[in-house]
């Protein structure tokens, strides 16, 4: 395999707030000031906790009401899987396709591709590194539009409270859901990518 000059390799940083190419031996970016470091040594740490704690938010998220709906002084709670299940008792195949991916496969994807990539960076790997920087670019992206799935609850809420004897609230559930969307996010975030070239120099290296 060939070998991969890396910036370091060159003397070079690059700042991960501004994108200034800098020669390593400074403290601080000369541009924004932000801290210049070659890599986050402790990086792997961080993903680690923040998908950790992600990961127990999303439980009580499934477990608990997403939505409380109150009609003719009935109450009734429906987790996530429950309100899927009423959307397509109810016929509404898309909403319900809307919400399940949105609540359910992508948490799970995300969950699934954080621990991929925190893996593989963790020892040497041959993996592709393109392919590994576009997970990485896909899950970053995604974590920007996971608020969807609140979003689907307050349009819901909004349309059916113009049915004066229905109130619909969110429940515990989405609360839970947020932090779980906001920590996978961190943890996304918390990813320094510059690690999958390091431990693919080792496996050239070694072999
Ligand atoms: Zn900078």
């Amino acid at each position: 395999m060939q070998r991969v000059i890396t910036a370091r390799d060159t003397g070079r940083v690059i700042c991960r707030s501004c994108g200034l190419v800098a020669s390593i031996g400074q403290d601080r970016c000369p541009r924004c000031s932000a801290r210049l470091q070659s890599r986050d040594t402790q990086s792997q740490q961080k993903v680690w906790a923040w998908w950790l704690v992600g990961l127990i938010a999303f439980i009580p998220a499934n477990l608990y009401p997403m939505l409380r709906t109150t009609q003719n002084f009935r109450t009734e709670d429906s987790t996530i899987i429950g309100g899927v299940v009423d959307l397509i008792d109810h016929q509404a195949y898309a909403v319900a396709i809307i919400v399940f991916v949105a609540s359910i496969v992508i948490p799970v994807g995300k969950f699934i591709v954080i621990a991929y990539l925190a893996v593989l960076t963790g020892r040497a790997h041959r993996t592709d590194p393109h392919r590994l920087l576009v997970l990485h670019e896909v899950v970053e992206f995604i974590g920007r539009w996971s608020m969807i799935d609140v979003f689907v609850v307050a349009i819901l809420t909004a349309l059916v409270q113009f049915d004066v004897l229905a109130t619909i609230n969110p429940g515990i559930a989405a609360v839970c859901f947020a932090l779980s969307v906001v920590f996978t996010m961190l943890a996304a975030q918390s990813f320094d990518s510059r690690q999958i070239w390091d431990r693919l120099e080792e496996s050239a290296h070694h072999g």
